[in-house]
């Protein structure tokens, strides 16, 4: 043993391989030097449990592999092949292309993100979705944060603190991570008062619990849970009703939010920031990544002076986005004012994608794939739609083992992620962009011999 550990090349000598003097040109030294020092550790484990000294070509093997794989983004693109449109875990929306372009312009130099161009002086970057968001939803003002969850931070915080904010226990609402949406508020130091049952709240359950530290009434919606059977709930024009009453604002947490009716494309109705505000919600507050179709954010709007507490409140500064963020949300919400968002927002265009489009694609793969066409469900995801789905075509592929056809594809590059049902690996048309089919096939390909 003693000898077969003299044989190990030292970290100096290694690093005077031509190999190794190739991979330093490419790579920094540290990581190089630190995968030496691996690959010798490794080595030395090894001849101490009896195995000979691996060669210099094999140990040479081993360096490049551990620096190449410690240099690999572990961020990396996936082709979403669940047919789940609004995938948390897989980076929810895709952004348009003006969106993208928007972010790298954005990215590339600088910008007038807080600077007002006419004057010559400091401007806001508030400024850049505010006007957007009225126009297209009515409401007054509006304000950008990092997420929804931010928001939800952000309104008690500025708007209640040390008061009360009265929720239905209908809608204490766990979101996906195991982040609990009254967890979250209960941090901005205001008290929420649960009313009501798990099925059936009424407007005198808020009503009594309204005292002299009641600031609010909120709602939030079911992002990804239904209430069926006997159940109650209390619409927000009569929260608003209650509210005027009181003297109190209402709060409106729409989870996805959507400014274009999902009836429109065969699924259940969707809660709509238009009808939210002009319904009375004193703030509503949606994400910008679901059914928006944008990037990361949390969109709040309505009254102008709220909006303005809110801007000047101290965890703003703490919950602001970033110039790409607003320059993605710009384009995005560009779109639905140029009544373009269902060709150019690819949420909206998977949703609205025609069933025989879908077919059209599956066949195609099933030709070079050998699989089987067969019709299946796809889901919109996100938090919104709770169980409502859309009529797809998938592509069934048999093997021997799709739990190994799943890895496999799942490690390459790019990564593929599908769903396995009923013992066959399923891929669904409706979430792969269309730029990606090649990729997708060549990935399938690939897997499906090696
Ligand atoms: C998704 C969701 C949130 C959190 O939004 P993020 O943008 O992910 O922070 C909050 N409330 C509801 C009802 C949601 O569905």
């Amino acid at each position: 043993m003693q000898r077969e550990l003299r044989k190990l090349p030292s970290v100096d000598a290694l690093l005077q391989e031509r190999a190794i003097k190739r991979l330093l040109a490419q790579s920094g030294r540290e990581v190089v030097v630190a995968s030496i020092r691996t690959v010798l550790g490794e080595a030395r484990l090894t001849i101490g449990s009896g195995q000979p000294c691996p060669d210099t070509s094999t140990l040479l093997g081993r360096v490049v592999a551990s620096v190449s794989e410690a240099l690999r983004p572990t961020l990396r693109p996936v082709i979403n092949a669940t047919g789940v449109i609004v995938h948390t875990n897989l980076g929810r929306a895709p952004l348009s292309v003006e969106a993208r372009l928007a972010m790298e312009r954005a990215a590339r130099g600088y910008s007038n993100l807080e600077y007002d161009l006419e004057a010559g002086r400091r401007g806001s970057r508030y400024l850049h979705a505010e006007d957007l968001l009225s126009r297209l939803t009515g409401a007054e003002a509006g304000l950008v944060v990092n997420n929804n969850a931010a928001a939800l931070l952000l309104i008690p915080a500025a708007l209640a603190r040390g008061k009360e904010v009265i929720i239905s226990r209908s809608q204490l609402v766990e979101i996906g991570g195991g982040f609990r949406i009254p967890e979250v508020m209960a941090q901005s130091g205001a008290k929420l008062v649960e009313v009501g049952t798990t099925n059936r709240t009424y407007k005198r359950d808020y009503a009594q619990a309204i005292g002299e530290e009641t600031a609010a009434l909120l709602q939030v919606h079911h992002s990804n849970f239904r209430i069926v059977g006997f159940t109650h709930e209390v619409h927000l024009e009569e929260l608003v009703e209650l509210a005027g009453e009181y003297n109190l604002l209402v709060f409106d947490d729409l989870g996805s939010g959507a400014l274009l009716d999902t009836v429109a494309f065969g699924l259940a109705h969707e809660p709509m920031a238009q009808e939210s505000i002009a319904g009375g919600a004193d703030l509503v507050c949606f994400s910008g990544d679901k059914l928006l179709g944008g990037p990361q954010g949390g969109l709040i709007i309505g009254r102008r002076e709220l909006i303005a507490s809110l801007r000047e409140h101290p965890l703003t500064r703490a919950v602001r986005v970033d110039k790409t963020t607003l320059a993605g949300l710009q384009a995005t919400l560009l779109h639905y004012l140029k009544g373009e968002a269902v060709e150019k927002v690819p949420v909206w265009r998977m949703i609205a994608t025609p069933l025989e489009e879908i077919e059209e694609r599956a066949e195609g793969w099933a030709r070079r794939l050998k699989g089987e066409v067969i019709p299946g469900r796809s889901a919109v995801g996100g938090g919104s739609l709770p169980g409502q789905t859309l009529p797809t075509y998938l592509l069934a592929l048999t093997v021997p083992s799709p739990q190994e056809l799943a890895r496999r594809l799942r490690m390459g590059e790019p990564a593929v992620v599908g769903r396995i049902e009923g013992g066959r690996y399923l891929l669904d048309p409706r979430t792969v962009l269309p730029e990606e089919d090649e990729g997708l096939l060549k990935a399938l390909e690939g897997s499906l011999t090696g």
